[in-house]
């Protein structure tokens, strides 16, 4: 088990320095434009695809650092560029995670590629499990999956949304129930091969902020896939089904399991990006307060602009501070006896949305224009505490954790 550390090494460094360049030079000079078309930012893609941000090996090296500290660096960096971009840059990852945690090595092997495509035709995939009247209540999810057992083939139909890569993903991962009465246990992942009839783009979502990303309504009309593409297996898949059928009957799981481990790890990644999005607010806040003047003076020179920045930086430390910490115990195989990954999440966003309200207010008229970076910063960071789990539903995790009661 690698030691906790908060210095990166000088490898590490190496890779947060080239991050920064991309993030810097072709990110962040983009992110109006893309911001302003609501478009999935193709050739921004296919640069990353060039250089090598855009691929599973990258994702795959960060993610096997032993200091757990590889992918909340890739992430700070790549959003402190734009989070929109970044996210259709990352995006991919959710869906290819999915195939990763769930999937055969057969399975790996022949999707995830297809996933990302390669530099001269990039691809995108998406992972598609919240439901009209299934968000938080992951376990309210009616998309069914049924089995035809004669043609060897799965039967899917339901409509998903807020699906990041919706209807424009080369590879679709759906999540859908196969067993009614095992609520969140009953459901299993599936691949949707590229053009496979009956999946089509529901409505494309107008948003708030990460305006680059595409988000959209996935409808699926008797959908059907071979069995091969019920990722992990028909095996795996009726043994799972036993065993959750068996815990049923005795009684259901202890609350003191509410910290799903599978969550605490990969929530750290989303405080990460929040941690670059305020990052970014607070820097270009720091830069203008020192050289915008009233009064004769930097406006810095007045405490209540000062403190705002003092508080600014400390959050983002601290935050930073969470998600490195939850990121280490991941990797690490430490148990989340308080949370911790969802600790990191609840606070590097809730820290993204006020430092990035900071922000404006230290702008003044300017920051409250699209002239001026923060105005897209703060629309953006709103998406931290919404998705991935919300603001409340992480506080819900925490809670129970630590109390072992079945909290509401
Ligand atoms: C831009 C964007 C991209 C997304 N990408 C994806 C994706 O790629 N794939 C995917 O599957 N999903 C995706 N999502 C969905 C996202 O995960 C959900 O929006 C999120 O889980 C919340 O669900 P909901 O929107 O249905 O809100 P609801 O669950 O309806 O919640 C509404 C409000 O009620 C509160 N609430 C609900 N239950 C409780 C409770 N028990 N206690 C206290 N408060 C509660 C919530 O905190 C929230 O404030 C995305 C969403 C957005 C906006």
């Amino acid at each position: 088990m690698a030691e906790f550390t908060m210095e990166l090494n000088d490898e590490q460094k190496e890779v947060r320095d080239w991050l920064h360049g991309f993030a810097a030079d072709v990110i962040r000079p983009a992110a109006a434009e893309w911001d302003e078309r609501e478009e999935t930012p193709w050739p921004v893609i296919q640069e990353a695809a060039k250089v090598g941000i855009y691929s599973l090996d990258f994702y795959a090296q960060q993610y096997f650092d032993a200091s757990g500290l590889g992918i909340p660096m890739a992430m700070e960096e790549l959003f402190w560029g734009d989070a929109g971009i970044a996210l259709s840059i990352v995006g991919t990852g959710l869906a290819a995670v999915g195939v990763l945690a769930n999937g055969t090595e057969e399975q790996i092997g022949t999707w995830i590629p297809q996933m990302y495509g390669d530099a001269t035709d990039v691809k995108v995939a998406a992972f598609c499990s919240s439901e009209p009247d299934a968000g938080s209540d992951v376990a309210s999810m009616r998309t069914r999956a049924v089995y035809d057992e004669a043609k060897d083939e799965w039967v899917i139909n339901g409509t998903k949304t807020w699906a990041t890569n919706g209807g424009i993903a080369n590879v679709h991962v759906v999540v859908a129930v196969v067993d009614p009465d095992l609520g969140s246990k009953g459901h299993a992942s599936f691949i949707i091969p590229p053009g496979t009839p009956g999946l089509a783009q529901g409505q494309k979502f107008k948003k708030h902020g990460i305006r680059a990303s595409h988000t959209a309504e996935v409808v699926l009309d008797h959908v059907r896939v071979p069995g091969s593409c019920l990722l992990g297996g028909k095996e795996k898949l009726d043994e799972r089904l036993a065993r959750a059928r068996e815990k049923a009957r005795k009684g259901g799981e202890r609350v003191k399991n509410a910290a799903m481990a599978t969550f605490e790890a990969s929530r750290p990644a989303v405080g990460a990006m929040a941690v670059g999005t305020a990052r970014a607010a607070y820097e270009v806040a720091l830069d203008y307060a020192t050289t915008r003047e009233q009064f004769g003076r930097p406006i810095i020179d007045n405490q209540g602009v000062a403190f705002q920045l003092a508080d600014m930086r400390t959050q983002i430390d601290a935050a930073r501070l969470l998600v490195w910490r939850a990121s280490w115990m991941a990797i690490n195989g430490k148990p989340f006896t308080a949370a911790e990954g969802s600790m990191s999440k609840l606070f590097a966003s809730e820290t993204a949305k006020k430092v990035t309200a900071q922000a404006i207010q230290i702008l003044g008229g300017n920051g409250y224009t699209r002239e001026y970076p923060v105005e897209r910063m703060h629309r953006d960071a709103a998406i931290y505490t919404i998705f991935e789990g919300t603001s409340e539903i992480q506080r819900l995790v925490i809670a129970r954790t630590l109390s072992g009661m079945p909290i509401r």
